[in-house]
């Protein structure tokens, strides 16, 4: 894939965090993960965690994964689902902006190519994470509700995604 359209081209496009394959994931040498948190662990404008999220956090960590929210969120949210989930988390993070980035990978301890971002937006979690090298994972918002600024990103969004389908 060539030009600017790269840096918006997630590495893997999912349905659901369980689609994930955490195996295939650490075979690539992957030993952290860069999770957002709004549509991605949990529905925008809600304080629910699903509970097959919550299954699908423990289960990473268990396979020995080390995981860091960085979130666009306030501190009070983030704050709130850090410690429920017992993760470290980072708030207002200003993503696409790459320094909550590198907070998380010296939070996780980890090298650039060792650490996937998981989100479920293009314009911040894909391409935040494409700017540094880390291998990015789009998955699907769980919510239909969310910030008008972001249903405006979202018709870019289909675009790249019909490019990722369409890839040479
Ligand atoms: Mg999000």
């Amino acid at each position: 894939m060539r030009g600017i359209f790269r840096y918006f081209l997630p590495h893997l496009f999912v349905s659901a965090l369980e689609d994930i394959d955490l195996v295939k994931l650490r075979n690539r040498g992957i030993r952290g993960l860069i999770v957002d948190l709004d549509n991605t662990l949990v529905a925008w404008d809600t304080y629910d965690l699903p509970e097959r999220i919550a299954r699908w956090i423990e289960k990473a960590k268990e396979q020995g994964f080390a995981i860091c929210i960085v979130s666009n969120a306030l501190e009070r949210r983030v704050a709130y689902f850090s410690r429920l989930l017992a993760i470290p988390g980072i708030s207002k993070a200003q993503k696409p902006r790459r320094g909550a980035f590198r907070v998380a990978l010296e939070i996780l301890g980890l090298k650039r190519n060792e650490v996937a971002v998981i989100g479920d937006q293009v314009f911040t979690d894909v391409f935040g994470g494409n700017r540094l090298g880390l291998y990015t994972i789009l998955v699907r918002p769980l919510s239909e509700r969310e910030f008008f600024t972001t249903r405006l990103g979202r018709f870019f969004e289909r675009l790249i995604l019909w490019r990722f389908a369409n890839r040479d």
